[in-house]
Order: C-alpha cells, then sequence, then structure tokens
C-alpha cells in the first residue's frame, strides 16, 4: 500500500519531514505537487518568487528523476486533485509538511476532513504555534524573551528519508511561467540558483563569512549575509541543516562565538515572526497595536506622485533609492535597506503599509508573509516589539554610516557614478561646477529630495501621538 506525500513549500528530499515520516512507514511513496493555477491569478505574486519557485519545483523534479523516483504533478484545485489521485491509487494515508499562514491553514483544514488518514508534521521552522510560550502560558510578542527560550531548547536534527520507491502514475507538465502568466522584467538581474544545489552552495560560501556576521552585516555594500531567505522560503535548504551546519563552525571556533550567534538570533527572529502570524493571524491585515489601528496612511492612489518616487528609486535620497533599485533589479533587498525604505515610506512620506506590502509581496524573490508583516509592522511602529514611533531612521545619516564611501549606493543608481565622496549622500547640495564635473545634474539627472526629512519626522510624531493610548 501506497501513501501520498504532498509536496508544499518543502522543494527538496532531504529533511523534508513528511517525505522522512512517510519513508520511515511506507515503501511506496507518491510525491505530490498540485499547481494551483487559480492561485496565480488571484495572488498577489511577482516574477522573482514565482521563478523562484519554478526553477526550484523542476530542478526537485529532475533529481527525483535521477534517482529513478519522481514527483506526480497535477494541476488545478488542491481539494479536487487530491481526491482524485486518493481515489486512483487507493492510498492509505496522506502526509504534509505545516504552513501557517491564514491562507494555508483554510486550505489545509479541508484536507483534515478527508475519509483518510493524514499526518502533518512541523517543517518550516525550528519551533512553532504555541511551542515557545510565557510562563504563563501565552504567547510572546517580545522577541528578547522569546529568544532566550528559543536557543535553551532541544532541537531537531535533520534526516535522511529512508528507501522509498515512487509508483508509476501519469504526472501533467509543469506549466511554464508564460502560460502562468509571469515574463521577465526588463533589465532584471537574476542571481539565483533555485535548488539544492544553489541553496548548499549558498551555505558553504557563508560558511565562509559567518564569524564576521555580526560587524559586517549591516554594511549593505558588502556581501556579509546569507542570501539563503529564498532557499528557506521554499525549501531547497532545511532550518535545521543550517543550524545545525552553523552549530558545527561554533564547535570548532569556541573563542569566536559572537558572529554564529548573531546568526542564530535572525532565525530565531524568523520562527517569533512565524509564531506571531499563527497566533495573531489578524496581524497581515490590521496593525498588531491596537491603539495605532486608527491611522490613516496614504493610499498609493492618494500620494501618487510619492509613491511613484518611492517604488521606482527616485526620492532624492540616495540611499533609499539605492534600495529600491536593488529590489527592482534582483528582486532582493539588504536587510538595513529594508529597514531603512520601510521608514522612509512610513515617517516620511506617510505611505499606506497594506499598500507596501502588497508591493514588496509582488517584488521580493523571499516574500513569506510572516516575516515581512513582522518587518514592516516593525519599521511603522505598529507592531509587536516595533521600533519606538519617536525613533525616526534618518535616511542621510543612515547611508553615511553604512555605506560610508557610497559603493552601495553607486552600483544601483548609475547616475550617480561620478558623484565625489563628499556628495554621494547629499548630491543636491553639488555646487554647478561639481554637477558638471560628475555628469550629473540635479534635477534632471537624479531628482531633489522629495521631501524635507526634519519636517516630516515632526510631523510623524505628532500624528503618532495624536492617536496614541
Ligand atoms: C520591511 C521588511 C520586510 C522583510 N520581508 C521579508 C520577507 O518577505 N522574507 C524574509 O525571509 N525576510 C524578510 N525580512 C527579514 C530580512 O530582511 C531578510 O530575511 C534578510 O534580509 C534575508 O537576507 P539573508 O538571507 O542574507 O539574511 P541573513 O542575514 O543571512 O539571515 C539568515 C536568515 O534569517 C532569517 N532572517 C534574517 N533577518 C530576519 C528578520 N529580521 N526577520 C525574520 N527573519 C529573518 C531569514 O530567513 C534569513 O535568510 C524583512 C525585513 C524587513 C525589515
Amino acid at each position: 500500500m501506497s501513501a501520498i506525500v504532498w509536496i508544499r513549500r518543502s522543494l527538496r528530499e532531504y529533511d523534508n519531514t513528511a517525505l522522512v515520516e512517510a519513508s520511515k512507514k511506507h515503501e511506496n511513496l507518491i510525491p505530490l505537487y498540485i499547481v494551483d493555477d487559480k492561485y496565480f491569478q488571484k495572488a498577489s505574486l511577482g516574477y522573482p518568487r514565482v521563478k523562484f519557485w519554478h526553477s526550484a519545483l523542476q530542478n526537485f523534479k529532475r533529481q527525483l528523476k535521477e534517482k529513478e523516483k519522481d514527483i506526480i504533478v497535477r494541476k488545478g484545485n488542491p481539494v479536487e486533485e487530491l481526491n482524485k489521485i486518493i481515489e486512483e491509487t487507493s492510498a492509505e494515508k496522506l502526509y504534509f509538511n505545516r504552513d501557517y499562514s491564514p491562507y494555508s491553514r483554510k486550505r489545509d483544514k479541508k484536507i483534515q476532513e478527508f475519509d483518510l488518514e493524514t499526518e502533518s508534521f512541523k517543517d518550516l521552522v525550528m519551533f512553532e504555534k504555541e511551542e515557545i510560550l510565557s510562563n504563563s502560558g501565552s504567547p510572546y510578542k517580545t522577541y528578547t524573551y522569546y529568544a532566550k527560550k528559543w536557543f535553551n531548547k532541544d532541537k531537531d536534527r535533520p534526516q535522511k528519508p529512508q528507501k522509498y520507491n515512487v509508483p508509476e502514475l501519469e504526472s501533467e507538465e509543469i506549466p511554464s511561467l508564460k502560460e502562468l502568466g509571469f515574463e521577465i522584467p526588463e533589465n532584471f538581474e537574476w542571481e539565483w540558483n533555485p535548488s539544492r544545489e544553489g541553496g548548499m552552495k549558498r551555505l558553504s560560501l557563508f560558511k565562509q563569512k559567518i564569524l564576521d556576521y555580526d560587524s559586517d552585516r549591516d554594511y549593505a555594500w558588502k556581501d556579509a549575509t546569507s542570501k539563503l531567505s529564498p532557499h528557506l522560503k521554499f525549501g531547497t535548504v532545511s532550518i535545521r541543516e543550517v543550524f545545525w551546519e552553523t552549530e558545527r563552525i561554533k564547535a570548532k571556533n569556541p573563542d569566536n562565538l559572537s558572529g554564529i550567534k548573531t546568526w542564530q538570533e535572525e532565525l530565531a527572529w524568523r520562527d517569533f515572526y512565524f509564531q506571531m502570524l499563527y497566533n495573531f493571524p489578524e496581524s497581515g491585515e490590521k496593525a498588531l497595536q491596537k491603539q495605532f489601528r486608527d491611522l490613516e496612511w496614504r493610499s498609493k492612489k492618494e500620494a501618487k506622485e510619492d509613491w511613484e518616487a518611492w517604488k521606482n528609486g527616485e526620492t532624492g535620497f540616495p540611499f533609499v533609492d539605492a534600495g529600491m533599485r536593488q529590489l527592482k533589479k534582483t528582486g532582493w533587498m539588504h536587510n538595513r535597506l529594508r529597514m531603512v525604505v520601510t521608514s522612509f515610506a512610513c515617517k516620511d512620506l506617510w505611505l499606506d503599509w497594506r499598500d507596501v506590502h502588497e508591493f514588496f509581496n509582488e517584488n521580493f524573490v523571499d516574500a513569506e508573509l510572516a516575516s515581512m508583516i513582522g518587518g514592516i509592522q516593525w519599521a511603522y511602529s505598529i507592531g509587536t516589539d516595533s521600533q519606538p514611533y519617536f525613533r525616526v531612521f534618518n535616511p542621510w545619516t543612515q547611508g553615511e554610516k553604512y555605506d560610508p564611501n557610497g559603493e552601495y549606493i553607486r552600483r544601483w543608481i548609475p547616475e550617480l557614478k561620478n558623484v565625489p565622496d563628499n556628495h554621494i549622500h547629499r548630491p543636491y547640495k553639488m555646487s554647478q561646477i561639481a554637477e558638471n564635473k560628475s555628469d550629473c545634474v540635479i534635477g534632471e539627472d537624479y531628482p531633489r529630495p522629495i521631501v524635507d526629512h526634519s519636517e516630516m519626522r515632526e510631523k510623524s510624531i505628532k500624528k503618532f501621538e495624536a492617536v496614541r493610548e
């Protein structure tokens, strides 16, 4: 008798918990992937993320085929397609890994009603749902206390699946990106290898840098972070294997632990936001802090000019613009910039955070609801454990501090390539002679600042104060 392993976002064989557990009990497994084409029409998706998913799925299928196994692909509504394949194969059990977004939970609830034994597993995160609670039994809203328990708790280790066979079954073609309605944007730079090999390569490159992570990670021009986020999103690597790999480095470098500890803290942040979304699912749509739910933001329609300038990286604030252009060109943005551009959208432009969310969702290769909502609400000072509303990022000094020589700015804003170091952060202050020398006329080749930051800072604080309880 066979069992179905419904693959969703853990696009790998190694340490795929549902697959591993199923292989312990069944010789014949049916790894199944259902492409729900309606989802592609409804959800706010964009090329980078869909391309990553598409290639990762294709590569996963290819790898299994090389081992004389396969992924059976079906297209359609997941519940209907599951019903069909259960009937077709007389499978005795359905295995899958849990997901935590409101959409996935609603979908998976229907599956649990099937007349077939089903079992779901924790796989995407180290700790889920209510595994880490405060001493009074409620979910943590403050990261520091959560992280303390996260670090002290025993963690699962990665596992290999046991031997299994995949019976021959009809499998449909994975639809092309074009069929799904996605085309490569103009001038896009694709830097990802969305496969198991690609994920392992990123991990191995990053292992050489991890000891310096705490000192280097905020410098936008340094390539000092792992860039594992899309791999963790689509499961081409597992959270357990990356964690335990870094523990191995720790054992070899007992006197140099701060880089590793800081990086593992980011994994804890990821889990923290997943548990927030699970325990407070309304946060996907509403500010977590009730006192700030009535703040009135400017919709992208109302603030059309500012919205366009922000999203196209044409605000006249070079550090902000460089971040937005990196995103547009590659689908990824450095974490320091994610904080700076979001804070700017909030406190300098007063843009509606839900529009920002939709835009990021369409543009991030690693778009992950839990981390994105967590990050946006943090920068907007409306979420859990957020940046306090009166602490406003200064977009000028952020650039001066984290990109002192303007390397990052010049990399992403070619118009500023020849602007000298003393003007790179505030090019609008250049004299006409300096403008001519650097081949960059402010107001023509690169915009003047669209707002006065000091003025917007004051206004923003007042707006928060007016509704604060
Ligand atoms: C406004 C905003 C939006 C964000 N949206 C996303 C998103 O959609 N998807 C996403 O994966 N991350 C998001 N982040 C978190 C963070 O910016 C990215 O995870 C990180 O930049 C990815 O690069 P990396 O893999 O090199 O990270 P590294 O610095 O190497 O960190 C390792 C891993 O830890 C996790 N991580 C790191 N920082 C955070 C964080 N602050 N919160 C949660 N997890 C974290 C990621 O999985 C990351 O791959 C967002 C942050 C902000 C401020």
